[in-house]
């Protein structure tokens, strides 16, 4: 009788564990976390279905100090496996140095970048490599061999559950028909900010103007991370016509260099929310602070670290700040809800959650 009873109990609890489980995995919305890489990128896309899509992967050396924080909240935090896309907006070493390790350390599915020297793509050049002799471009290419494709603008990411449209690539910028098929170029009309901007700056011969730019939509929800373009490009998105449209998530270009973020496209695409993936001494230019807060849309600006060099004045709210400590190591997590209307901000796992409504 008792062992009877003990055996109705164990199914009782088992059913109930499944049932919680359920209920969880049908919960997930899309999760997406700025790893702290000390000015350079990470940004981790976990989407309801558990499949992960990576932004840039940090520096390499110091121990693997990058690969390891992707690899601890990809699987600790997030409860996942496997990378299965890794994209890389363009050729310098803070955002495509943590391959190498990254991919000792993890199972990485597809590649994705703006394409390679040797492709011999027509139309595009490779300012800053990676050349066949790199270090950095050598691991690359191993590690990539066989499994990667280059991104043109209008190419969208095949990932389930998240869609995504490559707004720059090689210093191109989308055409009207790509970013709004079906619709007449005489529908939109010119973008009226575009009257007060500001002059063009010297062209950027760097491969910085030539970053993929992503937006990346969840239902109502989008997210906009444009690697480290520059100014000039920038323009080109939101003038003579507003190619973006209005977001609700920003990751702050470049690290928050002020060379980048042009101050039309930020009053454009109006962001709610704007993350600064700047480190302790890169990035987070006290202009480029002062440009986020000015914008009337801002309802919070992030930073993975206070600018160690500016005083609190020119950095953001100091709760809002994920690493005091320059050594870091302290994420930021957007969790968006199902369908994409609403989300919440936290710093952490433990911080307290900030919520916002999708536009
Ligand atoms: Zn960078």
């Amino acid at each position: 009788m008792r062992r009877k009873a003990t055996a109705r109990a164990f199914v009782v609890t088992a059913l109930f564990l499944l049932g919680a489980e359920a209920a969880k995995s049908a919960e997930r919305g899309l999760e997406i976390y700025f790893i702290d890489v000390d000015g350079g990128a990470a940004t981790l896309l976990v989407t309801p279905e558990g499949k992960t899509v990576l932004i840039d992967s940090g520096w390499p050396g110091k121990d693997d100090r990058d690969p390891k924080r992707i690899v601890h909240v990809l699987k600790d935090v997030a409860k996942c496996e496997k990378l299965d896309h890794l994209v890389t907006t363009h050729w310098h070493t803070d955002h495509f140095g943590g391959v190498e390790g990254l991919s000792r350390l993890i199972e990485i599915g597809h590649f994705w970048d703006r394409g390679l020297p040797e492709d011999k793509s027509a139309g595009l050049d490779f300012p800053d490599g990676p050349k066949l002799d790199d270090a950095i471009g050598i691991a690359y290419r191993k590690a990539s061999a066989g499994k990667r494709t280059a991104l043109k603008v209008g190419d969208k990411l095949p990932v389930a559950g998240l869609e995504s449209l490559v707004l720059t690539s090689g210093g191109k910028v989308i055409d009207f028909a790509a970013r709004y098929p079906g619709r007449a170029v005489r529908d939109l009309p010119a973008n009226p900010l575009c009257e007060a901007a500001p002059p063009d700056l010297t062209v950027d011969g760097s491969d910085n103007a030539r970053s993929l730019s992503i937006l990346f939509s969840f239902g109502k929800f989008q997210f906009l991370d444009c690697g480290d373009l520059t100014w000039n490009v920038e323009k080109n998105l939101v003038c003579p016509a507003d190619l973006i449209g209005p977001i609700d998530l920003f990751q702050v270009t470049h690290h928050g260099q002020d060379n980048s973020n042009h101050p039309t496209l930020i009053k454009t695409i109006a962001p709610t929310v704007a993350i600064m993936d700047n480190g302790p001494r890169k990035g987070g230019a006290a202009a480029t602070v002062k440009r986020l807060k000015e914008t009337s849309s801002v309802r919070a600006l992030y930073q993975l670290h206070k600018n160690a060099a500016t005083p609190d004045s020119d950095n953001t709210a100091a709760d809002l700040i994920a690493n005091r400590d320059p050594s870091g190591g302290q994420f930021v997590k957007v969790s968006v809800a199902p369908g994409g209307k609403r989300y919440t901000v936290q710093i952490g796992e433990d911080g307290e959650p900030r919520t916002f409504d999708a536009k």
